[in-house]
């Protein structure tokens, strides 16, 4: 499972969609949901996935950690993992990515935070044959 897959998943209990084919007008073959031409501004050939590389993905992440009642020992690990010191004052902008860019890396660590770990899930590489993160 990649992080993506567990964040959607395991972390935020929403269905990973798996669609019956590429176009719109398909559906889930898990949940159901029906992807229509309404929905074709949206659309890409996974269907409609989380990237974990916006605003809205992260939000949604830090308020699923607030409701766990784990985020406290989610800014312990975040400040660890990333060596940030606390008394900063980059330290709220750097997590909030107010500079409009880490979407993904903060995404990533929650993955993290939550126990996935790519060492028990490696992806070999089509091209090179290395092990990669996923
Ligand atoms: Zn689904």
């Amino acid at each position: 499972m990649n992080w993506k897959q567990f964040l959607t998943e395991k972390v935020l209990g929403e269905c990973w969609h798996e669609l019956t084919g590429d176009q719109p007008g398909c559906t889930c073959k898990k949940c159901g949901a029906g992807f229509s031409a309404v929905h074709y501004s949206d659309w890409n050939p996974k269907g409609f996935v989380r990237t974990f590389a916006t605003r809205n993905d992260l939000m949604d992440l830090y308020q699923q950690v607030y409701k766990d009642g784990k985020w406290g020992s989610f800014s312990i690990f975040s400040l660890r993992k990333f060596r940030i010191d606390r008394e900063s004052d980059y330290y709220n902008s750097w997590r909030f990515c107010l500079n409009g860019e880490g979407y993904e890396e903060r995404c990533k660590a929650v993955a993290e935070f939550y126990g996935w770990n790519e060492q028990r899930d490696p992806v070999i590489d089509k091209n090179s044959g290395a092990y990669r993160d996923n």
